[in-house]
């Protein structure tokens, strides 16, 4: 059966049919010296310098740089941030909107390791400003210069917009419709693709994220280390705060990667607060072998209500480990809540924010690969464990079979169709592609609207009322007729043997000399595991052992390759079409090929 309902206050004539951002001037008015954000800047004190914007100045900025923007663009015309996470980009994102010009959330230049991500989003968008910061525009400049990209018209540093313009800012009629941002995604299965926000899209997504998220707790506040080029970063972090004039506290990723305590440490400052955060299941794991005893000593997390663990599979193991070492510090119970989302859909789609723990599902593994959902014994042999991901708030899920477009009972995997006020209506300048992600159309709707439905492209299965994702469609490995998740097998193989880095694996198929597919497996190496004591035959026997136990299917190729090779996405998610092209160019430095090249030296 679908999932959710609509949120009433969004339906035409309803409370929320204003946009988002024209709150930030009502809460400027109401309650001007509330902090609305806080940015914590690591980079000069390690111990962290907070810098905060009233509501009153947050819209006195958001003016002025609305001014500035308009000076060169028009509305519709796309301006890039290419500046890094500070202040500045949150009120340039706000002026941007002010201003109907499109924002294009990016990132320096300078960041490390998303070089293809910015030259194709920023190419794809083609801006008209490019907005920047003193510091980063040496930066900004060789990127120009480097490639081969278009020119923007103005390059605009926002640190040095003159804010006493703020009062030039004549208020213009902003429409649902209009779009408000590009957001790029991921880049998990493709190159990024431009999804089109409009107001009404971060309008609806914000108020169910709110709606989801206990609303009536009293003094909420947000701290957050996301990346705001990313979808739910920025929607956290910018677009909730909007919601009832609330206060976001935030720091950059690189803060985070450095020293992941500093996330659990701005909790802890606001034990009488009601606090909220967001991270994908990396983050969670990290953060939690990053914790040592001193520091867990003076940490209270009694004020943490909900962190939402969504943008990539979960794991049971994650769950119970992050529970297990803040347990001691105050970390209640109920507080992790798992979630689904992508940027189509804005980012929001479903949450488990109930006070309850996860609730986790033991399926066997075999009628899995049939798509079907048996529950089994948590010790019964071939378990999978599946992770609720709640249900959906202000909006509709269905589980659709994508060759009949009818929907599917419960227990029966299918594809995820997503249906709501916050899907957006297209990528930027692909109708192709556009009409065949956004434009699902159910077969025998019954109750339910005909469409548009958003095709996600991820698998899942309602049980009791709940929403379980359990893979990509384009990622599934097919053998002998039966559908292995790859996530599934990654474990099973990085748990097979030490000298397997864990989380840097990747499962996919390749084309067998018959009709079937092949599984072919890629891992890296762990550095921890000394290079003379590695054999790579024994690694290999203890993976091709495990999968053929775990999943009944036999390794075609097993490839152990040095650390940094298997490809991720900016946001850490393993991007295995990728990898999977590396592997056949022939192109992955191999730990054998290492190992012998130093036996050759000796
Ligand atoms: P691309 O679409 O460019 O290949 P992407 O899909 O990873 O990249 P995002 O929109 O940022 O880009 O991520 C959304 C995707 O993340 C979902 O479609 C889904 O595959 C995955 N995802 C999100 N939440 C979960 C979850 N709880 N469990 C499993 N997968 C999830
Ligand atoms: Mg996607």
């Amino acid at each position: 059966m679908a999932l959710g309902s609509l949120l009433p206050e969004l339906a035409p004539g309803g409370s929320g049919r204003t946009p988002l951002i024209e709150r930030v001037a009502r809460w400027a008015a109401d309650r001007p010296d509330d902090p609305a954000y806080t940015f914590v800047d690591y980079s000069a004190d390690p111990a962290g310098v907070k810098i905060t914007a009233s509501w009153a100045e947050t819209h006195r900025r958001a003016r002025a740089m609305a001014v500035r923007l308009r000076a060169t663009a028009e509305p519709g015309e796309r301006a890039a941030l290419l500046l890094p996470q500070t202040l500045d980009y949150m009120m340039t994102m706000l002026g941007a909107m002010y201003a109907r010009v499109v924002a294009v959330p990016l990132f320096s230049p300078d960041l490390p390791g998303h070089a293809d991500r910015l030259l194709g989003a920023y190419a794809d968008a083609e801006p008209a400003v490019i907005v920047t910061s003193r510091d980063a525009l040496p930066h900004v400049e060789k990127f120009l210069a480097d490639h081969d990209v278009p020119r923007p018209r103005e390059i605009v540093l926002a640190d040095e917009a003159d804010r006493a313009r703020a009062d030039e800012w004549r208020d213009e009629p902003i429409g649902f419709d209009d779009l408000a941002y590009l957001q790029y995604t991921s880049g998990s299965t493709r190159r990024p693709a431009g999804v089109e926000i409009t107001h009404g899209n971060v309008t609806a997504n914000a108020m169910q994220l709110w709606a989801g998220w206990s609303p009536d707790r009293p003094a909420p506040e947000l701290v957050s280390w996301l990346p705001l080029f990313h979808d739910m970063g920025l929607i956290s972090t910018m677009a909730l705060p909007m919601v009832r004039g609330d206060h976001a506290i935030y720091t950059d990723p690189v803060s985070f990667v450095m020293d992941p305590m500093r996330w659990l440490e701005l909790i802890a400052e606001r034990p009488a607060r009601n606090v909220y955060t967001a991270g994908p299941n990396f983050a969670y794991e990290y953060v939690a072998s990053q914790a040592t005893p001193e520091r867990l000593a003076d940490l209270d997390l009694s004020g943490l209500v909900t962190c939402l663990n969504g943008a990539e599979p979960i794991r049971t193991s994650t769950l119970s480990m992050f529970a297990d070492t803040f347990g001691p510090a105050g970390l209640r119970p109920g507080a992790q809540s798992p979630g689904y989302g992508l940027a189509e859909a804005t980012v929001f789609v479903s949450a488990a924010a109930d006070d309850d723990p996860p609730r986790v599902v033991h399926v066997d593994r075999d009628a899995l690969t049939r798509g079907e959902l048996v529950p089994c014994d948590a010790d019964a042999e071939r378990s999978a464990a599946l992770v609720s991901c709640g249900r959906p708030v202000g909006q509709l899920v269905a589980i659709v079979d994508p060759e009949t477009r009818r929907e599917q009972p419960d227990g029966r995997v299918g594809e995820i169709w997503v249906h709501g006020p916050n899907t957006a209506r297209g990528y930027w300048r692909n109708s192709e592609r556009s009409a065949e992600t956004f434009g699902g159309e159910l077969a025998e709707p019954g109750d339910l609207p005909s469409g548009p439905w958003l095709k996600t492209g991820d698998y899942g299965v309602v049980h009791n009322g709940e929403l379980y994702v359990t893979g990509r469609i384009k990622d599934l490995i097919i053998v002998d007729g039966r559908n292995h998740y790859p996530q599934d097998i990654e474990v099973t193989v990085q748990e097979a043997h030490d000298a397997i880095r864990p989380d840097h694996v990747a499962a996919f198929s390749i084309q067998g000399e018959d009709s079937g597919e092949l599984l072919v497996v890629v891992a890296e190496r762990n550095r921890r595991v000394p290079l003379a004591r590695l054999d790579p035959d024994e690694v290999e026997n203890a993976v091709r052992a495990a999968v053929t136990v775990e999943h009944e299917m036999s390794v075609h190729d097993f490839v152990l390759v040095e650390p940094g090779t298997v490809v991720r996405t900016s946001s850490g998610k393993i991007a295995r079409s990728a990898t999977r092209q590396r592997y056949l160019d022939g192109a992955l430095p191999t730990t054998r090929r290492r190992l012998e090249a130093r036996r050759g030296d000796g």
